[in-house]
């Protein structure tokens, strides 16, 4: 069995680095953030879904694995790049100088990129305070003298310290917004250059903060909050001042934290109109329709924009909409910006842009993630207009991701396209959606000319406007479903108006609607109680969580299977393929791929990974053992199945199982988000990094956020992102892509020896 161990952090080396080093300039990118800010869970995340090859600097750990200074970080980093690998610098970098040794690194053909995760202090402290196992052991009250003393040092990063691009962060949608962006950089990719989203005013410190100090609640070694602010230091700070190299605690003598902003740095000083400060907003650019080859007449048409944008706005939420054109002296433009600023419609929300809609953001800086086109009936390239530099902008991905929505168009409708991540309009201006729309026509040289009807003409072009805006409502609303920060009720009346646009954008709906049926099944059991159940999240099983809020949660009658299996196998000799006095091992009743086991631990009381603590550690070892062994055996039958082992992070059967699943999702089972994302998203623990936290802090992280398995369903190799199931099993029947380098790391995926073509 091949074991695929690619270097999980800060080394360097590795077959799959060698082998993508011929595609892509390396990036370099420095994450710019106190303690809690989020920078590893950053690295993290993108890591996991990266198809680029990236390392993680980390003082915290390059030690071998313990804290280690500074200079081992800047070899570590020189030697990755050098291999053509990109880097994360994985420190706090709070000031220029602790930057600058970094931005000597490589040759001029690496691309400096700085991260600024610039989280209200209050957030990064509470964050701090809170967590355990920290790899640097910055937790407990000491983090929050520590966290207090660096920010009053911050120094914003500049494009003159020599970065190409800066994407500054405040709240964690733009967090997730970077991470977005990063995850889809493919090894070829680059991204624009030039400042992203907004500094913040760089209040030193917040007001209150002592009053906040006195408030959290320290967990861990640390002792009254008060006491620490002025002593503590993290050691491998302390190492670092010590020996002259420039401490992250902000005891560097640099200048004190700058509050310039130059000229052309930011976003919002090289763009017109409500551009700036637009960093993360949702925002449709939109072509008029009708208005260019189907000559429909200027003044109706601008009437209609400005009706049916007023008749939206109440629906917008915090999203925009932009009237795009090509030309600064285009007649549509100024009616329409003339007629929406008499009815006093807010510029904020929506305005015209002159600029090239297919290169909004790369020129024009403003970030628009769905685009319109103003398409013909047969959803085809060509034509003129925008619909031919939509299509040859997008690339062959657009055309072939429309195909499999939808084959045709009848004039007054709209269909929504999730735009794949291969294509350049997603990769380099951040769309990903195209909303086809098809106007009423009133030139006789194109099919369907309605001959100056303008009943018919006008009711069509409203008709057009209606479909366009609902299907964007439905994207608006399967991002508020993912932050849960705007209420529900604004899209109550979604479903209704959402009739307009063509099945494709309500299967979206469909998808946006989901509601886990865990939570469904939880709800309806709420009182099942068999004679062993237990309240699993009472925490009374693992005293390391015993500070850790969970909800109480009841197993139903219908969850007790796998515990009676567990408790009694030989009332199941059907079923079981192997027993012994720690596990028993069955098929997954419903398996979501071709092989899926489950190796159930045989410890009363064991029932989720959340009850595991230290003492569980040789089981959970014999448990990886037992799940090895049957994927060996598998693979002796099939050579091209590849395993994943791992646990959810909140099960929905009680009583500790180890999946054991192949890896290629081919079957009847697999029927929804919540089964793909169980799978396929953080909420799965892969076994190995299970044992490795247990081994170190005693227990488990558990990925136990809902909006895991509500995420967009994208495939596991290539990260494309797709409709719906359907559609998704079509697509990874013949994905080929290599894996992302998060799963070939670390022996997550378990395969025949010679299946190259994992890591190629
Ligand atoms: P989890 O969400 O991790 O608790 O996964 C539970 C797994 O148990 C799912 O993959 C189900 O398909 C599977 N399952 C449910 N009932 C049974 C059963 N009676 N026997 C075997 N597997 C089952």
């Amino acid at each position: 069995m091949e074991k695929m161990d690619i270097d999980r952090d800060t080394e360097s080396g590795g077959e799959n680095g060698a082998a993508e080093k011929k595609h892509s300039a390396a990036i370099m990118v420095v994450l710019v953030g106190a303690p809690g800010s989020g920078k590893s869970t950053f690295c993290d995340q993108v890591m996991r879904a990266s198809s680029r090859p990236w390392v993680r600097v980390c003082q915290d750990t390059i030690g071998n694995g313990k804290a280690g200074t500074k200079a081992q970080c800047l070899t570590s980093a020189a030697t990755a790049l050098k291999d053509g690998k990109s880097v994360f610098i994985d420190r706090c970098n709070l000031d220029i100088e602790q930057r600058a040794d970094f931005m000597k690194l490589g040759d001029s053909k690496v691309e400096k990129h700085a991260v600024v995760l610039d989280l209200p202090a209050k957030i990064c402290i509470s964050r701090s305070v809170k967590r355990t196992g920290h790899e640097g052991k910055l937790q407990g009250g000491k983090a929050a003298a520590v966290v207090n003393r660096m920010l009053q040092k911050k120094e914003l990063p500049k494009l003159s310290e020599g970065f190409a691009r800066i994407t500054f962060c405040q709240d964690e949608k733009e967090v997730q917004a970077a991470i977005d962006t990063y995850c889809g950089l493919g090894p070829s990719d680059s991204l624009p250059s030039g400042c992203f989203g907004q500094k913040s005013s760089n209040a030193k410190v917040q007001l209150g903060i002592m009053k906040f100090l006195k408030k959290v609640d320290p967990v861990g070694d640390a002792g009254p909050v008060a006491s620490t602010v002025q002593e503590h230091i993290p050691d491998q700070e302390n190492k670092d001042k010590n020996s002259n190299q420039g401490a992250e605690d902000g005891t560097s003598t640099s200048a004190s934290a700058s509050k310039d902003v130059k000229n052309g740095e930011d976003l919002d000083s090289s763009s017109t109109c409500a551009a700036g400060s637009s960093y993360n907003v949702p925002t449709l650019a939109f072509p008029s329709i009708s208005t260019a080859d189907f000559q429909f007449n200027l003044e109706k048409a601008s009437d209609i924009i400005v009706e049916k944008v007023e008749e939206f706005m109440n629906k917008l939420g915090s999203a925009r909409l932009a009237l795009v054109d090509l030309s600064s002296g285009s007649k549509i433009l100024s009616l329409v910006k003339t007629k929406a600023a008499k009815k006093n419609i807010d510029p904020n929300k929506f305005f015209t842009f002159v600029g090239d809609i297919t290169q909004l953001y790369s020129v024009g800086g403003l970030r628009c993630n769905v685009i319109a086109n103003a398409a013909n009936w047969r959803l085809k390239p060509g034509g003129g207009g925008t619909n031919a530099a939509i299509f040859n902008a997008a690339g062959p991905a657009l055309e072939s991701a429309t195909k499999e929505r939808i084959g045709s168009l009848a004039p007054g409708k709209a269909v929504v396209v999730p735009l794949p991540s291969s294509s350049p309009l997603f990769s380099r201006e951040g769309v990903t959606h195209v909303i086809h729309v098809l106007g009423p026509n009133m030139n006789p040289k194109r099919p369907n000319c309605l001959n100056n009807d303008y009943v018919k003409g006008c009711k069509i072009l409203s008709e057009a406007y209606s479909s366009l805006f609902d299907g964007f409502a439905s994207i608006l609303r399967t991002h508020r479903e993912f932050s849960k920060e705007n209420s529900e009720d604004q899209f109550k009346s979604q479903d209704q108006q959402g009739r307009g646009a063509q099945n494709g954008d309500q299967k979206v709906k469909r998808e946006a609607a989901f509601e886990p049926e865990r939570s469904k099944k939880y709800k309806s059991f709420p009182k099942e109680l068999g004679p062993n159940t237990k309240c699993p999240l009472d925490t009374s099983n693992n005293p390391e969580r015993k500070d850790e809020k969970h909800t109480t949660k009841t197993w139903g009658s219908w969850a007790q299977a796998l515990y009676d299996i567990a408790m009694h196998p030989e009332k199941h000799k059907n079923d079981v393929l192997d027993t012994s006095q720690d596990v028993v091992v069955l098929n997954d009743m419903y398996p979501k791929s071709q092989k899926h086991l489950l190796v159930l631990a045989r410890v009363e009381g064991l029932d989720r990974l959340a009850d595991v603590s230290k003492e569980h550690l040789p089981l959970l070892k014999t448990m990886h053992a037992v799940g090895l062994k049957w994927a060996e055996e598998f693979l002796n039958e099939n050579e091209s199945l590849i395993f994943r082992l791992g646990y959810h992070s909140v099960p929905s059967m009680r009583q500790l199982h180890l999946h054991v699943i192949s890896q290629d999702f081919n079957s009847k089972h697999l029927k929804n988000k919540k089964h793909w994302n169980s799978f396929n998203s953080l909420f799965f623990r892969d076994s190995v990094d299970v044992i490795e936290e247990v081994s170190q802090n005693g227990k488990a992280t558990l990925n136990d956020d809902e909006k895991l398995l509500a995420m967009e369903l994208r495939c596991h190799r290539c990260r494309s992102a797709h409709p719906n199931i359907p559609r998704l099993k079509a697509h990874i029947g013949s994905c080929q892509a290599p894996f992302p380098s998060f799963l070939l790391q670390n022996v997550r995926l378990v395969c025949t020896p010679g299946k190259m073509q994992i890591g190629s």
